[in-house]
């Protein structure tokens, strides 16, 4: 038995176990909010484990039932025994049979190694709009890492573009890996295939070592969290840099003058992403910048910080169950619309797509990621 399998089945056999049975979980996990079944509930799945119904072949059905979680942490958040659930599922996933879409996902990975299944030299393919716009360094302190979705999915390109202007325009001078970036790892990770996981996670640390890069920034919120949490826990690769979020490096450019507003006016909310917000402790730098904009008048969502709603896509469910997770993205847009913003902000490519495309009837809304609101701001007027 390998170690990693030892510690899973450690985790799974105790956690299962002080669980107290309270429902506090189900009450506020958007998946068992689709269909009141209790083994769809994070406190029935627990259920299954004590059981030892997980040890036993099972039926499709039920397997498919721990891949039907966005991973979003609201359980944990309101888990009075602590458990630490979201490493729970994840563990558990990677115990499991897998579904075949996930199978199929981590093989184009293994292959290509972005998700776009596209060659990964087209992750430059973002920087050519810019022209003499961006000025690339070979080597830099800073080093961006867009990740897989605004490098290689032309409506999210937009997120990249909108963030190397603003390091331009602040005078940064930054390097990004182009066709050396691989996957950060985490659709793997989260997928249950954490081996396959850690050759990708390998590659990226060597390549930004190479780099001399003493702080990655990311507009991704999963890739931020994996390169945070996981990839010391995953590597054997010595790690030599600190790792931020967009929205920290860019209110720490807020502080430090090098960043200058217009006035915006408008009424704008903000959708907390769960790997940055609840997953990863990141509340308040998102919300400063946007206050920090002269004539924008802010509205918190009803459910907001580390109660705010998935937005659907989380846990890899839109590859796993498209229609469950459509289902709660529609509660996402009912909530945004209840506040009568005209602007909704995020920082995280894959809730915008997600939300926009859960509020495409609705024109009066336009759904942003900080970076293209912040550019905004920045030239407004
Ligand atoms: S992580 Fe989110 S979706 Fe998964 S069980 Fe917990 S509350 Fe439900
Ligand atoms: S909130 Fe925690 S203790 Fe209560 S049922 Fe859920 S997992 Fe168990």
């Amino acid at each position: 038995m390998s170690k990693n399998t030892e510690k899973v089945k450690k985790l799974l056999a105790e956690e299962s176990f002080v669980c107290a049975r309270c429902g506090y979980c189900d009450a506020v996990c958007p998946t068992y909010a689709t269909d009141k079944i209790e083994s769809l509930s994070p406190r029935g799945k627990l259920q299954a484990i004590r059981m030892g119904i997980l040890e036993k072949e099972i039926p499709e059905k039920y397997s498919n039932r721990i891949f039907q979680c966005v991973t979003c942490g609201a359980c944990e958040s309101v888990c009075h025994t602590n458990i630490p659930l979201v490493k729970l599922w994840t563990e558990l996933r990677a115990k499991m049979p897998k579904p075949d879409s996930l199978k199929q996902m981590t093989q184009m990975l293994e292959q290509k190694h972005n998700i776009a299944n596209l060659p990964n030299e087209d992750r430059l393919r973002w920087t050519k709009r810019l022209g003499n716009v961006l000025h690339l360094k070979e080597t830099a302190d800073v080093l961006y890492f867009p990740g897989c979705v605004s490098s290689l999915f032309p409506a999210s390109n937009t997120i990249s573009q909108s963030f190397v202007q603003i390091l331009d325009n602040a005078g940064i001078d930054f390097a990004i890996l182009g066709a050396d970036e691989w996957c950060c790892g985490f659709p793997q990770l989260v997928g249950g295939f954490p081996e396959d996981a850690k050759k990708q996670i390998e590659h990226n640390i060597d390549e930004i070592n190479k780099k001399k890069t003493k702080i990655l920034v990311t507009t991704c919120p999963a890739c931020y969290r994996i390169f945070k949490e996981e990839y010391k826990e995953l590597s054997d690769v010595e790690i030599k840099f600190e790792v931020m979020h967009s929205t920290q490096f860019i209110d720490k450019l807020i502080a430090e003058g090098k960043i200058k507003f217009c006035e915006l006016k408008a009424k704008v909310t903000y959708h907390d992403p769960c790997d940055l917000g609840r997953n990863s402790g990141i509340y308040e730098p998102p919300r400063k910048i946007i206050k920090s904009i002269p004539a924008v008048e802010f509205v918190e969502l009803p459910h907001n910080r580390d109660k705010c709603i998935c937005c659907g896509s989380g846990g890899a469910l839109g590859f796993t169950n498209p229609e469950m997770s459509n289902t709660i993205s529609k509660r996402k847009y009912n909530e945004i619309n209840e506040t009568g913003a005209e602007i909704l902000v995020t920082a995280c490519q894959t809730c915008r797509k997600q939300i926009k495309a859960a509020t495409k009837e609705n024109k009066e809304l336009k759904v942003m990621d900080i970076t293209e609101f912040v550019l905004k701001a920045m030239k407004n007027g």
